[in-house]
């Protein structure tokens, strides 16, 4: 395990981005996209997808310098192909959008369908709350193998479906950020605990018989394991709304056995962007968002070393602490990035000794 100053990871990846075919925007705004998953805690959405992401481009799955397009406009409802360009460029712009119209109308639906992997979908939801808006982000995942299973059930059928919802609050700096996959934990904390070697709890997976299991390898074996539902059948009936949201309704399609297993990652995502001042008085919310946070957070801890905390108040202690301290990376993601710098003909320095 290293520590490694948040700049100069974000050099790297801006370098391998612009090796690998981006021009130096879109580099930037990918590389800024992962960096700041790693500074807000969520390293599976970090850096270390760098190497699957280069292998999709070398296989044709995805395409840099794209942006996506809107497909239709009706009213305040959108439909934005992503034709796979990096996930990171087409939501962000299908989102752009959406705020353009949430503005202009007070709401948008943004339909996005067939973007390459969208990454963190925090980030979607801090563009909203950046712009005064309460957003809600549906998504789901096709062209992967799937690695959720069903809550009663024993082998994998959907992905980790993530669902975000952000309300800005009183303080520009504290939105509340709900930012979460509907499995017990997203992929790649199981692929990050099996780089570092580390079981997981139990509860979290179930290996290829269906049987539990606190073994990450499970998921690299066949027959394949399975993450289970968060919070037991609600969070399958989440992750299932996900599915019908952000693949059926997105028109991105649904995890159906011919959308498995493609060697790639695509995210369907239904956005909803919200105006609040036209739903209530603006003052009048943010008195309210601030009583009532200052209400819930006074609770007395249970442990005196953990306060009562609001959603999105993890990531950005993390943010702090890691914009300070640097940004932890583990032997084996620091190995796959090299092989996978070098596969582009980039070589990446270990870190120096000011990186930790
Ligand atoms: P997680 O389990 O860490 O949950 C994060 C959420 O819980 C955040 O909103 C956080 O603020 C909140 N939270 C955590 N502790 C809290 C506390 N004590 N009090 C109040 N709120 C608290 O995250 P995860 O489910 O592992 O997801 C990680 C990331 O993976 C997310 O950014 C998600 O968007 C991303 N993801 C992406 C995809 C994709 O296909 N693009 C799929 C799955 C997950």
């Amino acid at each position: 395990m290293m520590l490694i100053d948040h700049a100069e990871l974000q050099r790297i990846a801006l370098r391998l981005f612009e090796a690998a075919g981006s021009q130096p925007d879109e580099a930037q705004i990918i590389a800024d996209h992962l960096i700041e998953a790693n500074l807000r805690g969520h390293d599976s959405h970090g850096v270390g997808l760098i190497p699957n992401y280069l292998q999709h481009l070398a296989n044709g799955t995805v395409f840099a310098n794209r942006k996506g397009r809107i497909v239709s406009e009706d009213g305040s409802l959108i439909v934005y192909d992503g034709e796979r360009a990096w996930g990171q460029i087409a939501a962000r712009e299908a989102v752009m959008v959406g705020i353009a119209k949430a503005r202009e109308t007070g709401v948008a639906v943004v339909a996005l369908r067939n973007p390459h992997h969208i990454g963190r979908v925090g980030t979607y939801g801090e563009m909203c709350a950046e712009a005064g808006l309460v957003s809600f982000h549906f998504v789901n995942v096709t062209d992967a193998r799937p690695a959720v299973a069903p809550w009663r059930g024993t082998d994998a059928r959907f992905s980790t479906n993530p669902v975000c919802i952000a309300i800005p609050g009183p303080d520009p700096e504290r939105p509340i950020i709900l930012d979460m996959a509907t499995s017990t934990i997203a992929m790649g904390k199981v692929r990050v605990a099996r780089n570092k070697g580390e079981r997981l709890k139990p509860g979290i997976l179930i290996d290829g018989e269906g049987k539990p299991t606190t073994d990450p390898g499970a998921m690299y074996r066949q027959p394949r394991g399975a993450l289970m539902t968060m919070g037991e059948h609600k969070g399958y009936a989440l992750a299932f709304v996900c599915e019908m949201l952000a693949g059926a309704l997105c028109g991105s399609g649904t995890m159906r056995p011919e959308r498995q297993g493609r060697g790639t990652a695509t995210n369907g995502m239904l956005t909803i962007v919200i105006d609040p001042s036209r739903l209530v008085d603006r003052e009048w919310l943010h008195e309210e968002i601030a009583a009532m946070t200052a209400y819930i957070t006074a609770s007395p801890p249970a442990r005196p070393d953990e306060p009562v905390l609001i959603p999105g108040d993890p990531e950005r202690r993390t943010r702090a602490e890691r914009i300070a301290n640097g940004v932890p990376i583990d032997d084996e993601t620091w190995r796959e990035l090299t092989v996978a710098a070098r596969g582009i003909n980039v070589l990446i320095e270990p870190p120096g000794p000011e990186s930790g």
